[in-house]
């Protein structure tokens, strides 16, 4: 592949639904039954299943059969970036935004609240290029912004190799999940 596509899934607290929470596994259940606030909640779960969503688009695998290992590198408990195996994938959420990223080689992005200060657009830089390669240093990486659905907000993307970018807007991905959730609901019954 010479331009391998990264994905980019944006979404948003609007299409939180108790109806996704059969949708995580064991370990996301766990986390989600810990989380204290609906904005947390709904961040959490949104991301987890937009996930989910955007990892089976890519490699063509059943989202829901997906291994998520979310093992933090530091303590060992299951709060750390999550790993999934054959692709690589970021994600960030911020205010009512979650941002799910996937791609071919090491990415990550970040978006953040416009209102933590005048540099908050090099701090996403900086945040993505620690999920893509553990060092908050640029250098060596194609780092670009990314353009949010909300006004206010900063957003990056950062790449350890140059890529087309997809971009999927909150309509697609609130279409993928209501798909989900219709499923969910089916295999319940
Ligand atoms: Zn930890």
């Amino acid at each position: 592949m010479p331009h391998h596509v990264v994905d980019i899934w944006w979404s948003d607290l609007r299409v939180m639904d108790r109806g996704l929470l059969p949708l995580l596994d064991p370990v996301e259940a766990a986390r989600a039954a810990g989380l204290e606030g609906a904005a947390d909640l709904g961040r959490f779960v949104v991301g987890a299943v937009l996930l989910r969503v955007a990892v089976g688009r890519t490699t063509g695998r059943d989202p829901w059969s997906v291994a998520v290992d979310r093992t933090c590198g530091d303590c060992g408990r299951p709060h750390g970036r999550p790993v999934v195996e054959g692709v690589h994938a970021s994600v960030a959420h911020a205010g009512p935004l979650v941002l799910v990223a996937t791609a071919a080689c090491p990415i990550g992005v970040d978006v953040e609240s416009a209102r933590r200060g005048p540099d908050v657009a090099a701090w996403v830089r900086q945040e993505a290029a620690f999920k893509a390669h553990g060092s908050r240093d640029v250098a060596g990486l194609h780092v670009r912004p990314l353009v949010t659905p909300l006004p206010g907000h900063e957003a990056a993307l950062a790449l350890t190799r140059p890529g087309e970018v997809a971009v999927h807007d909150p309509a697609e991905s609130s279409t993928a999940l209501a798909a989900a959730r219709a499923q969910a609901s089916r295999s319940a019954r």
